[in-house]
C-alpha cells in the first residue's frame, strides 16, 4: 500500500465507467486519490472490475488534465481567463442566432457527467440557444432502446434490477453483451448464476467468456437479430408455448406479428443467421419453458441500421411468453456508459424534457415555460448524428460539446472530421486535450466525477450519489457553474447554490423523480426511478400490473439485411465492440499505467481460414481498409470470429474502428451501424 490507513479519508461514490453503478470507496490521502476499493452495494456487493479498481483515480491527478480555459487564436490554444472565454462564447452564440436563427447551434452533453450537470446543459440549450438540437452519446448506443421500449412497453429502460435477473432466474436468454468484458460485475453475477445451476442462451458472433460457458451458444452472423427473433417466436407459437392469456389481457398487435413470424421457419432462419436449426429450436423452448428467464442485451441488439427493431424483437419475444412484469424475467438492456441513463432520464433528448416528457406536446413545453420562465422552441431539434451530416451540409454553425469526443466515438471518422472542420464556432467542455477538442476555439476546463457532488442513474434506473473526494485544480470550474455562468452572460440569469438543490428541481418538473432527494440519498435509501412522492419507494420491477403504455405492444418487425454487406472487393464483414480493460476512448483508463502495461494497442480477430488464405500469420501486422477508411493493426488469428467475419475495438489510437465503420441511420433513433461493415485485409 502507498498510504498508512489513519492518514486517509474515505469518501463513498459511484463507478465512473459502465453503467453497472458499483459503489466504490475513493482513500484519499493530503487532497490525491491514491487508492480504490469496492464498497457495498445493490449492484455489486462489494465488488469492482479491473477498471474500477484500476482506471479510477491516476486521470483525475493526471498532469493531462485542462486547468485554464483556453483559445485558439491564428491556429493555437492560448490560455485565456474566464471572463474572455465565456464573454467570447456568448457573444458568437447569441451572433450565430441571430444571423442563422437559433437551430443553427446544438449541444451535446456529457453520459459520463452525473444527472445535476446533464440538467443545467440541457436546460441551457433550451433556454438561451433556444433549440431543442441536444443529445448525448446514448445516440450510438442505446437510443435504439429508449425508443424501441418506448414504442413497445412505453418506457425505455430496463425492466428489472441486477439482482433479481442474476438470482432469480433459471435460464438466462442474452443477446449480443460480452458482459464480462462490457459489464464485469454483471458477468460475474451471470456466472454465479450459471456455477448455481441457471441454464445460459448467449447468441452473439463471437466466442465470448459468457458463450464458451453457455449450455446453447448461436453463434450468428453479425445484422441478423431481426431474423433470429421471430425464429425464435416462430418456435415458441409451433410449440403452442405463447402465454395466451397474457397476450390477451395486457397486449395489442399479436395477430400481425403472428402472421409475419409464420414465415420464419427454424431452417429460413438458421439459413440468413447461419447458425444451426435444433439449436434454434432448442433455446426457444427452453426459454419458454422457464418460469424465470430475463432477456438480457446490449449492443449487439442496438447498433445496427435496424437496432431499434432489434430492440423492439426482444420485447416481442418476452411478450410472447409473459415475461414482463415478473421476478427473474424482462427485457434488459445493459447501458453502456456510468450516466447514459441519466443523461437521458435528465432530458438531454431532441425529443424529450427530463422524464422523457415529450418536447413536441403543448402542455408540457407550456409546463416548462412557466417553470423556467422563457418562451422555449417546439420545432423538432436533431439527433447528434444528424448534427454533423447538418454539419456537412452548413445548416450547423454553432456547437457546444461537453465531456465527449466525437471524433474517436462515431462512426466513420473522416465523415465527423468534416463535420467539425465546417462548424463555424465550436466549444468543448473537457477534461483532456481530446482529438475532438484540437478542433475547438474555446476549450472550457471541467470537473471530473472525484471533485463534485451529484448522482448518477445506472442500467438498472438506480440513482446513486456521486461524492466530491478531492478539491478543483487550476481554474478548473465546477460544470454546472460554467453553464449558469454562461446562461446568465446571454441574458437568463442562472444560479444554483448546490447539486441538490437541482435534483429539487429535477423532482418538482419530472414526476417520475418525483420522490428523489440527496436527502434521501444520503439516508441509504436505495431508489429506482419511477419514484414519483416524497416516501415513494421505488420500482425494482416495471409493468408489474400494467405497461407504462397500457398495453404492450407486439411491433411488427421484419428482417432487413444491414446497410452493407461484404462483396467481391470488400469480402470480410467488421463488428466492433468494447474489451475489458479500457473504456471507449481511454481519457481515463488509458491514463493508468497499470492497465496500459497489460493492454495498450489495437488488434483485429480474424478467423484462421481467412487469414490462410491472405497468407496471415497469428500477430502479423495488416492493413484494413473499408470504403471510407483504412488502418494498420496486429492480427489475432484464431476461432473466435466465423469464417469471412473481424472484430476490431475503436480504444486504441493506433488503430481506431471507427475509421473503417459505416455511418449508416437507424429510421427510429437515428443510431449507427457499429457492428456490421464491409472491409478487406492484406499482410502489411
Ligand atoms: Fe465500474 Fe462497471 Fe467495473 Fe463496476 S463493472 S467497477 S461500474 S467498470
Amino acid at each position: 500500500k502507498k498510504y498508512r490507513v489513519w492518514e486517509t479519508k474515505k469518501v463513498t461514490t459511484t463507478c465512473p465507467h459502465c453503467a453497472t453503478g458499483c459503489q466504490m470507496n475513493l482513500i484519499v490521502k493530503k487532497g490525491k486519490i491514491v487508492a480504490v476499493e469496492g464498497a457495498p452495494g445493490p449492484a455489486n456487493e462489494g465488488q469492482l472490475c479491473v477498471k474500477g479498481r484500476f482506471g479510477s483515480h491516476d486521470f483525475v491527478h493526471s498532469p493531462d488534465r485542462l486547468k485554464h480555459p483556453l483559445i485558439k487564436k491564428n491556429g493555437k490554444f492560448e490560455q485565456a481567463t474566464w471572463d474572455e472565454a465565456l464573454d467570447l462564447i456568448a457573444s458568437k452564440m447569441t451572433e450565430l442566432k441571430k444571423k442563422y436563427g437559433p437551430n443553427s447551434l446544438a449541444g451535446f452533453s456529457c453520459s459520463r457527467a452525473p444527472n445535476e450537470d446533464n440538467y443545467v446543459m440541457q436546460k441551457m440549450v433550451r433556454t438561451v440557444f433556444e433549440t431543442n438540437n441536444v443529445d448525448n452519446c446514448a445516440r450510438v448506443c442505446h437510443s435504439a432502446t429508449v425508443a424501441g421500449l418506448a414504442i413497445t412497453l412505453g418506457s425505455g429502460a430496463m425492466t428489472n434490477t441486477i439482482k433479481d435477473i442474476t438470482e432469480e432466474p433459471e435460464v438466462m436468454l442474452i443477446v449480443g453483451s460480452n458482459t464480462t468484458e462490457a459489464h464485469p460485475v454483471i458477468g460475474s453475477r451471470i456466472r454465479r448464476a450459471k456455477q448455481n445451476g441457471c441454464k445460459l442462451i448467449v447468441v452473439d458472433p463471437r466466442e465470448t467468456t459468457l458463450a464458451e460457458e453457455a449450455d446453447i451458444h448461436l453463434k450468428i452472423r453479425p445484422g441478423t437479430n431481426v431474423a433470429f427473433a421471430n425464429g425464435i417466436m416462430n418456435i415458441i407459437i409451433s410449440e403452442g408455448l405463447e402465454d395466451k392469456e397474457y397476450i390477451a389481457a395486457r397486449t395489442e398487435g399479436y395477430d400481425e406479428i403472428k402472421k409475419i413470424v409464420a414465415e420464419y421457419t427454424p431452417e429460413k432462419v438458421a439459413a440468413i443467421c447461419r447458425i444451426d436449426a435444433d439449436a434454434l429450436r432448442e433455446a426457444a423452448i427452453m426459454y419458454a419453458k422457464a418460469e424465470k428467464a430475463p432477456i438480457i442485451y446490449c449492443l449487439g441488439v442496438t447498433e445496427h441500421s435496424t437496432g431499434t427493431e432489434g430492440v423492439m424483437s426482444m420485447s416481442n419475444i418476452a411478450m410472447l411468453v409473459g415475461k414482463i412484469g415478473k421476478a427473474g424475467c424482462g427485457v434488459n438492456p445493459l447501458r453502456g456508459q456510468n450516466n447514459v441513463q441519466g443523461a437521458c432520464d435528465m432530458g438531454c433528448l431532441p425529443t424529450d424534457f427530463p422524464g422523457y416528457q415529450k418536447a413536441n406536446k403543448p402542455e408540457v413545453i407550456s409546463k416548462f415555460e412557466k417553470a423556467w420562465g422563457v418562451s422555449l422552441s417546439s420545432s423538432k431539434g436533431l439527433t447528434s448524428t444528424e448534427v454533423f451530416v447538418a454539419a456537412n451540409e452548413g445548416k450547423i454553425k454553432g456547437l457546444y460539446i461537453f465531456g465527449e469526443d466525437p471524433i474517436v466515438t462515431d462512426p466513420d471518422t473522416g465523415h465527423v472530421n468534416n463535420a467539425l472542420n465546417n462548424i463555424e464556432f465550436l466549444v468543448v467542455q473537457e477534461l483532456f486535450m481530446t482529438e475532438t477538442a484540437a478542433y475547438a476555439d474555446v476549450i472550457l476546463p471541467g470537473a471530473s466525477y472525484a471533485q463534485k457532488e451529484g448522482t448518477f442513474s445506472n442500467t438498472e434506473r438506480r440513482v446513486q450519489r456521486v461524492r466530491k473526494a478531492v478539491e478543483l485544480e487550476g481554474e478548473q470550474r465546477l460544470d454546472t457553474d460554467i453553464f449558469c455562468d454562461l446562461m446568465t452572460r446571454m441574458g437568463y440569469p442562472a444560479h444554483y447554490d448546490s447539486a441538490s438543490d437541482i435534483m429539487d428541481e429535477v423532482a418538482r418538473l419530472t414526476p417520475s423523480f418525483g420522490g428523489i432527494s440527496f436527502e434521501r440519498l444520503d439516508r441509504g435509501e436505495s431508489l429506482q426511478w419511477p419514484c414519483t412522492y416524497s416516501d415513494h419507494p421505488g420500482t425494482p420491477i416495471m409493468h408489474c400490473e400494467v405497461f407504462s403504455r397500457g398495453l404492450g405492444y407486439f411491433y411488427p418487425a421484419v428482417y432487413k439485411p444491414a446497410a452493407e454487406l461484404p462483396d467481391e472487393e470488400y469480402p470480410i464483414l467488421l463488428n466492433t465492440g468494447r474489451m475489458l480493460y479500457h473504456y471507449n476512448t481511454r481519457a481515463m483508463t488509458g491514463r493508468s499505467p497499470g492497465i496500459n502495461i497489460i493492454s495498450n494497442s489495437s488488434y483485429i480477430e480474424i478467423n484462421y481460414k481467412d487469414a490462410q488464405k491472405l497468407g496471415i500469420g497469428n500477430h502479423d501486422r495488416v492493413k484494413v481498409y473499408s470504403r471510407r477508411g483504412e488502418l494498420e493493426t496486429e492480427a489475432l488469428v484464431g476461432r473466435k470470429v466465423n469464417e469471412g467475419e473481424s472484430f476490431m475495438t475503436f480504444h486504441f489510437p493506433d488503430g481506431n474502428a471507427n475509421k473503417l465503420t459505416n455511418a449508416a441511420l437507424d429510421e427510429f433513433a437515428r443510431i449507427p451501424e457499429y457492428k456490421v461493415c464491409a472491409i478487406k485485409i492484406e499482410k502489411a
